[in-house]
């Protein structure tokens, strides 16, 4: 006979310990809840059932990669972002909770207000499309254009849309930012642009923890020598896209929103600037109104 649920489970769990993963609790019971198809409840519940040697086998694989760095998500292949589920592959960045504190700004100024509707928005740079999706299934009446310039990250994003039912209020765009977006050229202005770009110096990614130096893509993390390479560009098309009093929402680096909120002063195109503050309390996101004039 195996072992069962909870001697799996406590084993599991000083292995990761041991290997130096901080959230070794959590991590053991998603890996456990993943190979066994059952929710942590569960393991709680059932923990004196007896585990099959394949279970326990393909467990022990997953611990191993997990140790080694692998993040728990991209083998169970979910993250949960604004209470929403996301699918997520090595294609794609993990949505962070940091990005949710963004995303909560961005519908507090949408929902119950007068707003005119139907909204169209866009989401630059939009990975797993856990911005985009969020903000097509919590606003009412408001189509998300959502770009990015992976394919391989579209196609997850799709699956996203997809698996919140939001399928018909996204709209998909192959491009790079830095090429600008030709296609809004024929639609109306866009009442919100929000955007997580990649701004990580690159030199600092190789000093990053494992779990994202090693298996998240690099270019959504690398935002060039300074980490500044797409923020001009960014700030700069959303100007021209934002109709008057539009809202343009970025999520900034930890040392960044400084540097960031000059950039938007000094393009002259933008006021009401405002900082938002993560969990953390550090300064995570700016938020700027398209000017008037
Ligand atoms: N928009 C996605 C997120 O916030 C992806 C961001 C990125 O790849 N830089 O997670």
């Amino acid at each position: 006979m195996g072992p069962s649920i909870k001697e799996l489970l406590y084993e599991s769990v000083q292995y990761l310990k041991a290997n130096g993963v901080e959230n070794s609790i959590l991590d053991a019971q998603l890996i456990l809840c993943h190979v066994l198809n059952k929710d942590r409840l569960y393991l709680t519940v059932h923990g004196h059932e007896a585990l099959n040697g394949d279970m326990v086998t393909q467990c022990r694989q997953l611990l191993r990669q997990r140790a080694q760095g692998m993040p728990v998500q991209y083998m169970t292949g979910l993250q949960e972002f604004m209470s929403l589920p996301f699918k997520v592959t090595q294609d794609v960045l993990i949505p962070r909770a940091d990005t949710e504190v963004l995303v909560e700004y961005v519908l507090k100024q949408y929902q119950d207000s007068d707003n005119a509707r139907p909204l169209l928005g866009m989401d630059i740079g939009t990975g797993s499309g856990c911005i985009a999706v969020s903000l097509a299934y919590y606003i009412k009446d408001i189509t998300v254009w959502a770009v990015d310039i992976s394919g391989e990250a579209l196609a997850v994003a799709k699956e996203n849309a997809a698996l919140n039912d939001v399928g018909d209020n996204v709209r998909f765009i192959h491009q790079d930012i830095l090429q600008g977006i030709p296609e809004v050229r024929h639609e109306r202005l866009l009442d919100v642009i929000i955007s997580n770009p990649p701004y990580i110096p690159t030199g600092v990614i190789d000093t990053l923890q494992t779990e994202v130096r090693d298996y998240e893509p690099h270019h959504a993390l690398d935002g060039g020598a300074d980490g500044f390479r797409f923020y001009p560009a960014i700030i700069r098309q959303a100007a021209r896209y934002l109709k008057p009093g539009g809202l343009l929402a970025l999520e900034v680096g930890h040392d960044q929103s400084g540097d960031i909120a000059n950039l938007i002063k000094k393009s002259g195109r933008y006021e009401r600037i405002e900082i938002v503050k993560d969990l953390a309390g550090i300064n995570r996101g700016i938020c700027a109104r398209k000017m008037h004039n």
